[in-house]
């Protein structure tokens, strides 16, 4: 235990240490109570607002009266529901590919998908960037992973040329969480074809939240079918909890078979299903929800640009604002939350180092007026505590 002490005390030197934070109440229009103080939460990853609507909690209770708190068994076992085989179907349908499964995370279904379907002699290309869990199935695969410079396309293809194996896979997330960025998905797509490798798609960030229908980037540039591999999560604009792969039948089919997050472990419970359910039908159903996120967003996103921001390639509800070094990163985050306003400081090994930011989370359920306000703090802040990119640039 000593040992581990000084390990957290050298994190602590580096402004590495992290620290829980209680919400002690979570409130309407995207606000929370901590430390006894309501804040706006730029922080969560709620893009619709649809973990507080009563509508979720309504079809979570619903169908934990009728099916249960658990489900019993896993799913090749004997918790397969009804209930799974439905959601499952209008899932489906909501991404627009022939079939789909669920996982207990969206953690567990990088981990099983991309362990399954890839081993020892084959190759995967992962964009620098991708989510974490991301790199953990990479890992338990066994295949030759081959990283590339974040949407560098040049690099991937030469990378594509300089490789053989028995099955090849491009992996990316559509929007990437620490930049606010999106995939060059139209470019991967034509790798794809060029070189005959498999592409696959995180789509975390942009499930309920990009393309006309809420399907996410690929959807939202009629790309779909040049995808073979769509990976999303159901904890994000979603509102609860769970992770799915969709696609072709006989990849779902493969993936009953031989992803083991899926097999060794308890399938999801019915109120989570319930509100998964409903949440799939709200998204399909009030596109007016990712209107309004996507306009916030892109208002939100000039504001600090003309406050002299660097915002990086921001260009969906997750806006970044560049500081450089974590412990003015985390004053900065520290000095906004003393004004009422959460968002996390990221440091590295989530960024590169010397790239630490706040990163700002919009959300449908944020009042139009509150964004504004948030906005004239931020820039405010930055100004007093020299955050601006030309000042940056000045200090080195
Ligand atoms: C959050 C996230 C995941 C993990 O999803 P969970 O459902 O929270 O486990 C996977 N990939 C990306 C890109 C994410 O942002």
């Amino acid at each position: 235990m000593e040992r581990l002490a000084q390990e957290l005390e050298a994190l602590e030197g580096q402004a590495l240490r992290r620290r829980l934070q209680v919400v002690e109440e979570v409130l309407p229009g995207g606000k929370v109570r901590v430390n006894g103080r309501v804040l706006l939460n730029l922080s969560s990853n709620d893009y619709l607002g649809l973990s507080q609507d009563p509508r979720l909690v309504a079809a979570a209770q619903e169908a934990a009266a009728r099916w249960g708190a658990g489900s019993g068994a896993s799913r090749l076992v004997a918790g397969n529901l009804a209930l799974h085989e439905a959601v499952e179907e209008r899932l489906a349908a909501f991404k627009g590919v022939e079939a789909a499964v669920i996982f207990s995370t969206g953690y567990m279904a990088n981990v099983g998908a991309i362990s399954a379907l890839v081993g020892p002699g084959d190759v995967i290309f992962s964009d620098r960037l991708n989510h974490a869990s991301i790199y953990d199935g990479i890992k338990l695969s066994g295949a030759a992973l081959e990283r590339f410079p974040h949407r560098d396309l040049n690099r991937l293809e030469r990378l594509l040329q300089g490789t053989s194996g028995k099955k090849r896979l491009i992996i990316t997330d559509s929007v990437f969480s620490v930049d606010g960025d999106l995939a060059p998905l139209a470019d991967l797509v034509a790798l794809r074809e060029r070189y005959g490798v498999w592409l696959m798609i995180d789509e975390a960030h942009a499930t309920g939240v990009l393309g006309p229908g809420g399907a996410g980037l690929a959807q939202g540039l009629g790309l779909t079918d040049q995808v073979d591999i769509h990976m999303g999560t159901f904890s994000k604009a979603l509102g609860s909890l769970g992770g799915y792969v969709a696609g072709d039948r006989r990849l779902i089919d493969y993936l009953h078979n031989r992803a083991r997050s899926f097999i060794y472990s308890t399938a999801l419970p019915p109120p989570v299903l319930g509100a998964i359910d409903q949440a799939l039908k709200i998204a399909a159903g009030e596109p007016e929800r990712r209107r309004y996120l996507l306009e916030e967003a892109d208002k939100f996103r000039r504001g600090l640009a003309a406050a002299g921001l660097d915002t990086l390639g921001s260009e969906t509800q997750i806006v970044p604002v560049l500081v450089g070094e974590n412990s003015r990163t985390l004053e900065f985050a520290q000095a906004l939350q003393n004004r009422g306003l959460m968002a996390v400081g990221l440091r590295p090994p989530t960024v590169p180092p010397g790239k630490a930011r706040v990163r700002f989370s919009l959300s449908a359920a944020h009042a139009r007026e509150d964004l504004a306000q948030a906005l004239e703090t931020i820039a405010g802040l930055a100004e007093e505590l020299k955050v601006s990119s030309e000042q940056l640039a000045v200090g080195g």
